[in-house]
Order: structure tokens, then sequence, then C-alpha cells
């Protein structure tokens, strides 16, 4: 307990100097990205194609780091978060397609085992599927390392008398080794060339400010993370 007290105070400060400094960060980036467009077009009318080339380097680069302040930006605390009872159909209903692109382009197989009559949570859709979002890229970026798999969401009701639903993101990937798990949900953790190391500890965070849990298990046939929430009662 008392290491989560620590990593939680640490995502905390992080999150603070961040969110200061991401939209220091957004605005010039803007303006580069926008004098960029406009020297693309120049370079294209005088059929530069060396210099073109440069640009998109730079282009991509800037991709890069736009989408490191973005996720920079989701690890500080938002400043409204509307909780509302979401069914979780309804979240993955709206969500699946985004993931089903991403499963497409690296031959992974996407599963969902619906559990009708779940009760609904209590929580931020938005943040919820961002949650789910990462989860699910993480173990599809998992199985395009070895060429492929399934990737099973399952939604699993908790215990009579226990306010809790359950959602399992199944992987049929390598696993993850003993030395990178206790890491995985430190921020900047990442095994990945361009991994910013950010979206488990993002998910860890916004599941623990709903009042619920992340669990992980892993092996040799895949990994399973466990996302555990607060139900609404007689929902
Ligand atoms: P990133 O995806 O940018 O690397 P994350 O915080 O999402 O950052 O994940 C941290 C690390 O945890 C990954 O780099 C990877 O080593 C490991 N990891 C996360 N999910 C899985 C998974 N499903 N299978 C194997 N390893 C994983
Ligand atoms: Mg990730």
């Amino acid at each position: 307990l008392e290491e989560q007290v620590r990593r939680s105070d640490r995502l905390k400060m992080i999150g603070e100097v961040a969110a200061g400094t991401a939209h220091e960060i957004r605005n010039p980036l803007t303006a580069i990205k926008g004098f960029m467009q406009l020297l693309q077009r120049a370079l294209n009318e005088r059929q530069m194609g060396r210099e073109l080339d440069y640009v998109r380097i730079v282009m991509a680069e800037l991709e890069r780091v736009n989408a490191l302040v973005n996720e920079f930006l989701l690890l500080s605390k938002p400043k409204e978060v509307k909780r509302v009872p979401v069914r979780l159909g309804h979240l993955f209903g709206e969500m699946l397609p985004m993931l089903r692109n991403e499963a497409v382009m690296h031959d992974v197989a996407l599963r969902y085992e619906p559990r009708p009559g779940l009760p609904a949570v209590f929580a931020d859709k938005e943040m919820l599927k961002q949650v789910f979002l990462n989860l699910g890229k993480n173990a599809i970026e998992a199985m395009a390392a070895v060429k492929g798999g399934t990737l099973t969401i399952r939604e699993r009701a908790g215990r009579a008398g226990a306010a809790e639903v359950y959602v399992d993101i199944c992987d049929t990937g390598p696993g993850i080794p003993a030395a990178s798990l206790e890491r995985v949900f430190d921020p900047f953790f990442t095994t990945k060339e361009q991994g910013t190391g950010l979206g488990l500890s993002i998910c860890q965070r916004i599941v623990h400010d709903l009042g619920g849990r992340i669990d992980v298990a892993t092996g040799a046939g895949g990994t399973v993370f466990t996302v555990t929430l607060p139900a609404l009662q007689g929902a």
C-alpha cells in the first residue's frame, strides 16, 4: 500500500508539472505545424522533392511530440469529471470500431463478450473509453510483435452482493517478463521504441479516481488486464 501511495503521489506531481508545461508546448507546436504546411506547399509548387522529404520528416516528428503532449494533458487531473451511469455495452458499442481498425491492421482478431444484465457503472464515459482503448492498444501492440493473435474483451458480473463489475482485456501475446511486471504501471516505463510509457499510468490513475482497480495476470499464453469498477446498486 505504501508503494501505491508513493506512486500515486509521484504521479500527481508529474501530472501537475506536465499540465503546466504541456499547454505551453502546444501553442508553439501549432504555429510550427502551420508554417510547415505553408513550406510544404511552396516546395511542392517548385517541385523540390528532397526538401519536401525533409519537411515530411519534421511533420512526422511533430506528430510524435503532439501525441506525447496530449498524453501529458491526460495524465494531469481533468478539471471536471462528468460521472453518470454508464452501460458498458453502450461504451463498447462506441469504442470497438476504433479498436477494430487497429486490430485489422495488425492481424489481430477482436472478440467482444458482453454480459447481458450487467449493472451500469458510475463513471465518466469518455475517460473510461480512454482506459479500454489504451489497454486494447497495448494488447494489439504486444500481439503485433508476434505476428497476430486474438484480443478478447470480456464483461463479468461481480459476486452476488459485491457491487462490482469486471472487464477482462485478454491477449494471446508473448506475456510480460517478471522483471517488467512490477514496473508496467510506472510513468515512462516502456519497452517500445516509440512508446511513451504513459498509457498504463493514465489508465491506473483514471480507474483509481473512479474507485476501481486494475489487476494483471500474465504468462507464456498471453496477458489479462482486469479492470474492476464499482457498479450502481439496482441499476
Ligand atoms: P507504452 O505502450 O507507451 O509502452 P504503457 O504504459 O501503455 O506504455 O505500457 C508500458 C509497458 O508495459 C509496455 O511498453 C509493455 O512493455 C508492457 N505491456 C503493457 N501491456 C502489455 C501487454 N498486453 N502485453 C505485453 N506487455 C505489455
Ligand atoms: Mg500503451
